[in-house]
């Protein structure tokens, strides 16, 4: 299904773009009550705007209606609430996620996801930037290159937008769609506390997962915050000569750095790493492959998950026979790592990273040149 033009449910009475007004999505609860008292109000008028606007998800300040009206007035005035225009809605054929495709104030297109799990879980995948500057060979978003970062707002904006939409309960994020979270650091940090605001979403930290493509000063960062995010780390590869292939930013944080820092997050944090591996059919996927990876994570805290890639257009790469996949698997497995295959939501809905957008003419040829390389 795609929703048509009309079909706008998050921008319903908020138009009104005022010059100079504060944007409230995106602010804390601090800075709401900052501002409460900066309009002559007491502070705590600042959790209850924090509760309209993150809980029952209103995007009018008119709505907020156990405001007395002379606040409500003053606040209309000096502020805006923006939130993310719906522009496609997609749904995988067998109802297990849903596709939105956004637009940003300043026309600018990312997607998020919402996906269904059979025991009623529902996750949102989020982005975090316009494009990614990271380059991975077999990303749509990669190929479509970077253009900004998005600001906290914009992030949350995607979850308001898709709760709006399906009216469901959110019950844990993942930061995989659009972009590199770590590079775009104070606002998905920013994003990450206040879906757990308990009077907001109340997604508890170790239901947020932020999935990184190994950028290392950014991760032990992350480790000195001692939250309780879960850290997802975009491996794809267990030796330098492929990873830089696959994932140029191996070239600036090699295994030798990448590696330490996660078990050094794990130690930190006593979190469970979880490491995603794209199977690419005769590039990452053979047993030898299976076994180094193994031999590179010994010992550590941490969970596999296997993606059979998602084909994208203009890229070479096909995904791996199930049972190149279960081999891979097993050997990973009989080597001590938990391990799941990652069960392919929206493959029909172009669901991988990025490729709804690519789908909608922005992009650029696969960097992937398949010379030879000699694999372990
Ligand atoms: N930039 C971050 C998060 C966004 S990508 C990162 O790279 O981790 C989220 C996950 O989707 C990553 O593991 C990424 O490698 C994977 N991915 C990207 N393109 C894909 C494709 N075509 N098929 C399957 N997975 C893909
Ligand atoms: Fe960026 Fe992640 Fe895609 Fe790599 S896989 S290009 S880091 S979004």
């Amino acid at each position: 299904m795609i929703g048509g033009a009309g079909s706008d449910p998050g921008r319903t009475g908020t138009a009104v773009a005022c010059r100079g007004a504060v944007e409230l999505l995106g602010l804390g609860v601090t800075e709401l009550e900052a501002l409460a008292e900066s309009l002559g109000e007491p502070r705590y008028r600042g959790r209850q705007i924090a509760r309209w606007l993150y809980g029952h998800g209103v995007d009018a300040v008119g709505a907020m209606t156990d405001l007395p009206r002379a606040f409500r007035e003053r606040l209309q005035a000096s502020s805006r609430i923006t939130y993310p225009r719906l522009r496609r809605v997609q749904d995988a054929p067998d109802g297990s996620a849903t596709k939105y495709l956004v637009e940003l104030a300043d026309g600018q297109r990312v997607e998020c996801v919402l996906m269904r799990f059979d025991d009623g879980r529902r996750s949102a995948c989020l982005s975090s930037q316009v494009g990614c500057a990271m380059g991975c060979a077999f990303c749509a978003t990669g190929l479509s290159g970077f253009s900004r970062n998005l600001g906290p707002g914009e992030i949350l904006g995607q979850a308001l937008v898709i709760r709006a939409h399906a009216g469901v309960r959110i019950g844990n994020v993942v930061f995989m769609g659009m972009g590199e979270p770590l590079a775009n650091y104070d606002a998905v940090l920013r994003a990450a506390r206040l879906l757990a605001l308990p009077s907001g979403f109340g997604i508890g930290m170790r239901r947020l997962t932020i999935s990184t493509v190994g950028l290392v000063p950014q991760i032990r960062r992350l480790a000195a915050e001692r939250l309780q995010l879960t850290l997802a780390v975009s491996l794809h590869a267990p030796t330098d000569a492929l990873r830089d292939r696959l994932v140029p930013a191996n070239h600036r944080y090699p295994l030798a750095e990448l590696i330490p820092a996660c078990r050094a997050y794990a130690a930190a944090t006593n979190r469970r790493i979880t490491f995603e591996y794209v199977l690419l059919a005769g590039v990452n996927d053979s047993p030898a492959e299976a076994r180094a990876l193994a031999a590179l994570l010994r010992g550590m805290h941490c969970h596999l998950n296997l993606i059979p890639v998602n084909p994208v257009a203009g890229t070479p790469f096909r995904r791996p026979e199930v049972s190149a996949v279960m081999a891979f698997a097993a050997l990973v497995r009989r080597a001590g790592f938990p391990v799941t295959v990652r069960i392919e939501r929206g493959t029909e809905i172009q669901a991988a990273c990025g490729q709804l957008r690519l789908a909608d003419g922005q992009g650029r040829p696969s960097r992937w040149t398949p010379s030879p390389v000699a694999t372990p």
